[in-house]
C-alpha cells in the first residue's frame, strides 16, 4: 500500500516548494519530495530546501555581490564623501560565512514554513510512474512508493558541462564553486559573459582577482536592449572587466597549480593561463531519472513539454519553473507554482509571460521588462522610444551614481508600452513601476502624467516617459 497525497510535488526550489506552499493553503494534503543535502562548516550533512535559488543561486550570489561591493565602496569610494578609512582588508572566511549563514537561514525558514503549514517533506530522490505513482529513494536509500491525485514536477536545472573545460571543481569550476572560493584567486578566466558569467567575474574583480571573460557571441547580452548592453559593456570595460567578444573556449589542460585554456577568436587561436577557470555557459534541465519510461511524460527537446498551463501530457502530472519552457528565472517559476496549485483547485489563474522581469545585479545594475527595441524591429512594429541618462538625475548625482540610463519604448501609434530597459544603480527595484504599468497595459503616457516623488532615481524613469513625446524636462529633447 502506497501513502496517498492529495499533491506531490517533486523539487523544493523556488518554482515547487511555493506551489507545495499554495497547494497546502487551498487545503491539499501535500508532501514535497526535496533530495538537496549541504555539507556544514564540521562536515555534517545538512538536507536543505529552497533548490538552486537558495543553496547555491540567487540568495548567495546577491549576498557576494553585496560583500564586494562593500570592499569597493570602502576601498575606492568612501574618500569621494569625505570618509576617510584606513587599512580596509578582506576576509573572505567571513565574507564565505556570512553567505552560507544567509542561505542556511532561509533555507531553514522554508523548512519552518512547511511545518506550518503541515507539508510533509519527503527527504530523497523522487521519481514519476505510471498512474499517478512517485517511488522515493531516501537517503539511505529505503525506496517507499506514494501516490496523489496531482503530481508537479519542479525538478529545476543544472550547470551545463562543456568537453572544452570539463569541471573537477578544483581548478575548472562551475557556479556552485565559485560561490564558495576559500581564497581569492589571481587570474580567474570565465567562458561565458552571461548573467551568471557576470554576475561571478563581478565579485571576484571586485577583490582583487584579474578576470578575463570569453564570449562565444560577438554580441554582448544580446538578450537585452542593445542601448542598454552597449553601455553596460562600456562601464564593465572602465571597471576593469576583460570582456572578449566572439571568443570561444575550445580545450584547456588542468596542471596541479594552474589550468591553460585555447580560445578561438577572429585573430585565431591564443592561449590563456589561469588559477581557476569557472565554466559559465547555462543550465541544462533536470531530466534525467524523473520518470520512468512506462509513464510515458512527453518531452520538448530538453525540457518536459507544457501546455500554456503548465499540464504535462499525463493528466494530473504537471511541470514548472526550469524545467519548462521560457526563461531559468526564479520568480517565472514561483508564479508558475502558485498557479498551477490554483488550477488543481479549480481556480483561474494566469501567468503574464509577456511581463517578465529580467535582472543582471552587476554594477550597475541591468533590468529590463517587455520587448528589446532588436525584437521590435524584427516582429515589424512601429515604436517611438525615449531616453533619459542618470547623469542628468539629481538624486543619481547625490549619491554618486550617475552611470546609466533608462529607456522606453511605446506603440507608436497606440503608445502603448511594450518594452522598459535600464542599467543604473537600483535597477533591480526600479523596474518593477515598469512591471506593475505594463501589467495594467499603461502607456507612456500614463507614466508620464503620474507624479514623481524628488529627488529620486525613478524620476528617470518620468522622464524618460517624458522623453518618448519629446518633452523630457532636464536634458535637451532630440
Ligand atoms: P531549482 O531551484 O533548480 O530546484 C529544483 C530542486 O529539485 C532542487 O533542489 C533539486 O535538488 C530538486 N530535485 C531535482 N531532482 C529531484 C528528484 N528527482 N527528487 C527530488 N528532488 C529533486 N534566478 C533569478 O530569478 N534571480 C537571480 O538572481 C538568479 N541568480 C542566480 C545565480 C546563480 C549563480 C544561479 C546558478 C542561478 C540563478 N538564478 C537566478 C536562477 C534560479 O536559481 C533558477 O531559475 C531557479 O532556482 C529555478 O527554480 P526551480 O524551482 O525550477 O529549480
Ligand atoms: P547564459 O545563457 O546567460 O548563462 O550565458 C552563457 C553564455 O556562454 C552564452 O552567451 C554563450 O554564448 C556562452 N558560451 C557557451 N559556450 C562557450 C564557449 N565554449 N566559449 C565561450 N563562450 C561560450
Amino acid at each position: 500500500m502506497s501513502v496517498k497525497f492529495d499533491v506531490i510535488v517533486i523539487g523544493g526550489g523556488p518554482a515547487g516548494y511555493v506551489a507545495a506552499i499554495r497547494a497546502a493553503q487551498l487545503g491539499f494534503k501535500t508532501a514535497c519530495v526535496e533530495k538537496w543535502v549541504n555539507i556544514d562548516k564540521d562536515g555534517v550533512k545538512v538536507p536543505a530546501l529552497g533548490g538552486t535559488c537558495l543553496n547555491v543561486g540567487c540568495i548567495p550570489s546577491k549576498a557576494l555581490l553585496e560583500s564586494s561591493m562593500h570592499y569597493t565602496h570602502a576601498k575606492d569610494d568612501l574618500a569621494k564623501h569625505g570618509v576617510k578609512v584606513g587599512g580596509v582588508g578582506i576576509d573572505i572566511a567571513q565574507m564565505i560565512g556570512r553567505k552560507d549563514e544567509i542561505v542556511s537561514q532561509l533555507t531553514g525558514g522554508i523548512a519552518q514554513l512547511f511545518k506550518a503549514n503541515k507539508i510533509e517533506w519527503i527527504q530523497g530522490s523522487g521519481k514519476l510512474y505510471a498512474d499517478k505513482k512517485v517511488e522515493v529513494t531516501k537517503h539511505n536509500k529505503d525506496v517507499i512508493l506514494f501516490e496523489a491525485e496531482h503530481i508537479i514536477l519542479a525538478t529545476g536545472s543544472i550547470p551545463i558541462d562543456i568537453s572544452a573545460a570539463p569541471v573537477d571543481h578544483e581548478r575548472i569550476i562551475d557556479s556552485s564553486d565559485a560561490l564558495s572560493l576559500q581564497e581569492i584567486p589571481k587570474r580567474l578566466g570565465v567562458i561565458g559573459a552571461g548573467v551568471i558569467g557576470l554576475e561571478m567575474a563581478s565579485v571576484w574583480a571586485r577583490l582583487g582577482t584579474e578576470v578575463i571573460l570569453f564570449e562565444a557571441m560577438d554580441d554582448f547580452l544580446a538578450s537585452a536592449d542593445s542601448a542598454i548592453s552597449k553601455d553596460a559593456l562600456r562601464h564593465f570595460k572602465k571597471q576593469g572587466l576583460d570582456i572578449r567578444l566572439g571568443a570561444r573556449v575550445t580545450s584547456s589542460s588542468v596542471s596541479k597549480k594552474d589550468v591553460t585554456v585555447t580560445v578561438q577568436d577572429a585573430s585565431g587561436e591564443q592561449q590563456f593561463k589561469f588559477d581557476r577557470l569557472l565554466v559559465a555557459v547555462g543550465r541544462i534541465p533536470v531530466t534525467e531519472n524523473i520518470a520512468d519510461a512506462a509513464a510515458n511524460l512527453l518531452m520538448d527537446g530538453q525540457r518536459v513539454h507544457v501546455t500554456g498551463d503548465c499540464s504535462t501530457n499525463i493528466p494530473g502530472v504537471w511541470a514548472i519553473g526550469d524545467l519548462v519552457r521560457g526563461p531559468m528565472l526564479a520568480h517565472k517559476g514561483s508564479e508558475e507554482g502558485v498557479a498551477v496549485a490554483e488550477r488543481i483547485a479549480g481556480q483561474y489563474a494566469h501567468v503574464n509571460y509577456d511581463v517578465i522581469p529580467w535582472v543582471i545585479y552587476t554594477h550597475p545594475e541591468i533590468a529590463w521588462v517587455g520587448k528589446t527595441e532588436q525584437t521590435c524591429r524584427q516582429e515589424g512594429l512601429e515604436i517611438k522610444t525615449g531616453s533619459f541618462p542618470f547623469a542628468a538625475s539629481g538624486r543619481a548625482k547625490a549619491m554618486g551614481a550617475t552611470e546609466g540610463l533608462v529607456k522606453i519604448i511605446a506603440d507608436a501609434r497606440t503608445d502603448k508600452l511594450l518594452g522598459v530597459h535600464i542599467v543604473g544603480a537600483n535597477a533591480s527595484e526600479l523596474i518593477h513601476e515598469a512591471v506593475v504599468a505594463m501589467e495594467f497595459g499603461a502607456s507612456s503616457e500614463d507614466l508620464a502624467r503620474i507624479m514623481h516623488a524628488h529627488p529620486t532615481l525613478a524620476e528617470a524613469l518620468h522622464e524618460a516617459a517624458l522623453a518618448v513625446d519629446k518633452r523630457a524636462i532636464h536634458i535637451v529633447n532630440k
